[in-house]
């Protein structure tokens, strides 16, 4: 794709590119306006994405940290940027790793395949801001202050346990994120010292544009409210979107069963997602996570091997049987649970119908799954 003349003159500059979100692109492009009249190391371009990465970001779901940086990282090269150009993405999607979630932020290295992406959650931002009485006037500045912590960090600066109001505060933690906005975007004492020893004041200019704004909040009042009360996505998911149609959640021990009912459903064409297919370690502990989050974003129906393994599994943890058990009574209509044993597993309701491994051939129990697949669609 050829640069258009107003990108060529930017191609010599350190260019960010930064996604214009719908929600507030205008404001955003303000801000960007001023951040390239304050300072000239980095140059700010606001991008607007094509209807396909659209669908691939601003839909609700989960997406996999490696791919929205790849994601990042196509949109860069469309608008005509080289992979040095870093450049900024929101989803809606909740972003995972592995076993955990990213609260709502992830940066790829240099040396990543897909380079200086940054990728910002607003599913996460709105559920939190949501829940406090301020929230609703700051949730335009903590969009703001998140850029501004990609790219302090994106300038080789550290992110830090301890809360001090800055920039740099370690942002999963609630209250490091109220001190912060209350505050107002700044460098601790530390990080200020940090920043000359890296000759990276622009970013001293870069937050002071964003400070000066906290005197501009109640302007900020309407694209708040347009921001919070995005609660539908942008654009219908319809379950084509999923990834999978079914997920097999099972305990090691009886992965042998699982493998067995994986092979023959793809052997049927229907898509699942097994981890001995994915050739990732999704198996870790977590696996409420997994039954009350992931699963049900990315596949039509969880199968369940339920087994003495799998309720040790799942109750050895005090805590987390309340939260299960709400898990398991939402997901009634999602869950089709097999049984390899007895063995009687709260949450799981009698109610709920489930085959039995050992009185069924697996090509019956891939039938069963077929058919309740076709009633779904
Ligand atoms: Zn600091």
């Amino acid at each position: 794709m050829r640069p258009s003349n107003q990108l060529e003159k930017y191609r010599h500059m350190d260019n960010v590119l930064l996604h214009l979100h719908p929600d507030f692109s205008e404001e955003l492009e303000r801000v960007i306006l001023n951040w390239n009249s304050v300072q000239t190391e980095k140059r700010f371009i606001g991008v607007h994405l094509k209807r396909d990465f659209e669908k691939s970001l601003l839909t609700k779901g989960a997406i996999e940290l490696t791919k929205a940086f790849q994601l990042g990282a196509q949109i860069r090269t469309e608008s005509g940027f080289s992979p040095d150009n870093g450049i900024l993405i929101f989803t809606e999607k909740r972003i995972f790793e592995g076993n955990y979630y990213q609260l709502y932020y992830g940066g790829s290295e240099e040396t990543d395949p897909y380079p200086i992406v940054d990728v910002v959650s607003l599913d996460f931002i709105r559920n939190l801001f949501n829940q406090l009485k301020k929230g609703k006037d700051y949730v335009f500045q903590a969009i703001l202050s998140n850029i501004l912590n990609a790219q302090a960090q994106g300038a080789g600066l550290l992110t830090h346990d301890d809360t001090r109001g800055c920039i740099l505060d370690f942002c999963n933690y609630m209250p490091d994120i109220l001190v912060g906005l209350e505050n107002g975007p700044k460098f601790c004492p530390k990080d200020i010292l940090n920043v000359k020893k890296l000759h990276k004041e622009y970013l001293f200019e870069l937050a002071e544009v964003v400070e000066k704004r906290r005197y501009k909040i109640d302007n900020d009042k309407e694209v708040n409210t347009r921001i919070l009360s995005s609660e539908k996505p942008r654009l219908e998911e319809n379950a084509s979107e999923f990834d999978y149609d079914v997920a097999l959640s099972f305990a090691g021990e009886d992965r042998r069963y699982a493998e067995e009912l994986a092979k023959e459903l793809k052997h049927q064409n229907i898509k699942v997602f097994y981890d001995g297919f994915e050739k990732a370690n999704l198996w870790g502990q977590d696996l409420l996570v997994y039954l009350s989050d992931l699963y049900r974003l990315r596949a039509k129906f969880c199968i369940m091997f339920l087994s003495n393994h799998y309720a040790k599994k799942l109750w050895t943890n005090h805590e987390r049987q309340a939260a299960q058990n709400r898990a398991f009574k939402e997901s009634r209509e999602y869950i089709l649970p097999i049984r390899l044993d007895d063995t009687i597993i709260p949450g799981i309701l009698d109610t709920v119908g489930y085959l039995n491994w050992h009185e069924e051939r697996v090509t019956d129990i891939a039938e069963c799954i077929r058919q309740k697949l076709l009633i779904r669609r």
